[in-house]
């Protein structure tokens, strides 16, 4: 079998790939729930010859599908997880609700899913049918949103032993992520106070809610004194009622702290948490301190991206029915983004390069060609972070995005959640799976592939080694039961 052969294999299984998408999407689950969606990827890998370990790094609903012997051992990443009150009707070019308040495929993990079980499945009949040494593991990574699963997973040791790992991401453009994005802790602070009647016996009470307030100006204060590109977000989980006769005896801020490495988001957390022993000082209430979970920053490998980008362009370029361009065209009149922000990402600092890439795609709603990748750009980073980070700390990682949206399409948004259940989701998908499969192959094939990967991460951890910033105690939760 050579690569051609690996693909048309692919696209004869393009049924299987879309039904397990769609089906996700249908499940809608969220965070460390997904249960149905995780037992439906392990039925299909179980069929297809693969062993598969359930439970990974003690998560129920993470897995570690394998298939093959000896080395290399090439890892393949697959996220199942939904995001809550984004409902939205499938292919509908307006905001319909389906579920009041329900959940929705808002980041397009359902298409994650099914692009990996492609590759993975792919990578498998290669291996097989060419009689080769190797390995492929596809991994069940739940709760990537607010969850971290893949720190917990790799915190477990389930990513050792790996000579490389391969993700993708449903996206508006086909490139190559090859942006470090940020570490991050997320920590609840739970403040107990004494409740009391706040109009005959207020000097009775301690509010919790005044601890939270202070607490919250104080980290505001502290904003002023924290390196650039960190970034301290929190939400108020829980105000301790809604009769405001009443002292509130609890109040619960959830915090998410991140910065470009995890030794930076622990000296800010530390600095945030004296700003909240100092609150339930000054407010005469307790603050429990409870750890939900990390992740670390993404360490880039250029000369694995750059294997996966010659996969993508050596790809032909999904072509879209007329069908498919007026729904995009119609979504595109709804969304807030543009095609030029889409691409920005990915052709920084090159206005020419930029206005080149545009005017190609000027009238098409879809993109339909391979963004440039340029392996010897300085690092830049993207100012969000994924669980993704870990895994790249202890195998050179890459990954590849492909255009399962129209141009301008926000992200965690009905209009995404809308195209992830349609034939223009399910195209970038069959396009993800090729391409981590063509460059899995490669990986498999070439010696000399993997050991310049491996001398780059070795280059860039600059004598640092993995350890993850999770306390051993700490067990990922959803995020409704923390
Ligand atoms: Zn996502």
């Amino acid at each position: 079998m050579n690569k051609e052969g690996m693909f048309r294999y692919l696209d004869r299984n393009k049924k299987t790939l879309t039904d397990i998408s769609d089906k996700i999407w249908d499940y809608a689950e969220t965070a460390f729930e997904e249960f149905r969606s995780a037992d439906l990827i392990m039925d299909t890998m179980k069929r297809h010859g693969f062993d598969v370990e359930s439970g990974t790094g003690g998560i129920g609903t993470a897995f570690c599908a394998s298939f093959g012997a000896g080395g290399p051992v090439i890892g393949i990443l697959a996220e199942y997880d939904a995001l809550s009150g984004l409902s939205q009707e499938a292919g509908a070019a307006e905001r319909r609700e389906v579920i009041p308040g329900g959940n929705g495929h808002g980041c397009g993990h359902n298409l994650f899913a099914g692009g990996s079980v492609g590759a993975a499945m792919a990578v498998k009949e290669y291996i097989s049918e060419n009689k080769l040494p190797g390995t492929v593991k596809l991994f069940g990574c739940p709760g990537e949103e607010g969850g971290s699963g893949k720190a917990f997973m790799a915190r477990g040791g389930a990513f050792g032993g790996l000579d490389a790992a391969l993700a993708w991401h449903p996206m508006a453009v086909n490139a190559i992520l090859d942006m470090s994005m940020l570490a991050n802790y997320q920590v609840l602070y739970k403040f107990k106070g004494t409740a009391s009647h706040a109009a005959a016996s207020p000097e009775k009470g301690r509010s919790a809610l005044d601890a939270a307030e202070l607490m919250n100006v104080g980290v505001n204060f502290l904003r002023e004194h924290v390196i650039q590109d960190a970034r301290i977000h929190y939400a108020i989980t829980n105000s301790g009622g809604f009769s405001p006769n009443v002292v509130q005896p609890t109040a619960d801020v959830l915090y998410l702290i991140r910065a470009p490495r995890t030794s930076q988001v622990e000296e800010i957390y530390q600095r945030v948490n004296k700003i909240a022993r100092g609150a339930a000082m000054m407010t005469e209430t307790e603050v429990e301190i409870q750890f939900v979970k990390a992740c670390a920053n993404i360490v880039p490998n250029k000369t694995l991206s750059k294997a996966l980008h010659d996969n993508l362009t050596g790809m032909d370029m999904p072509v879209y029915t007329e069908e498919e361009l007026n729904l995009a065209s119609m979504i595109a009149k709804t969304s807030p983004g543009s095609a030029s922000s889409d691409l920005e990402r990915y052709v920084r600092g090159r206005p020419a390069e930029l206005r080149r890439c545009l005017d190609m795609l000027d009238g098409h709603p879809i993109c339909d060609m391979a963004l440039p990748f340029y392996p010897d750009d300085p690092d830049s980073i993207l100012p969000g972070s994924s669980d993704v980070g870990d895994v790249s700390w202890i195998t050179p990682t890459a990954q590849v995005v492909t255009a399962c949206y129209s141009l301008g399409t926000p992200e965690h948004s009905w209009q995404l959640v809308s195209q992830s259940k349609t034939s223009i989701g399910h195209k970038g998908m069959m396009l993800a799976a090729k391409a981590m499969a063509g460059a899995a192959v490669d990986a498999l094939e070439s010696p000399d592939l993997l050991k310049r990967a491996k001398e780059e991460l070795t280059e860039r951890l600059n004598g640092e080694t993995y350890r993850s910033a999770i306390p051993a105690h700490v067990m990922p939760k959803p995020i409704s039961k923390l």
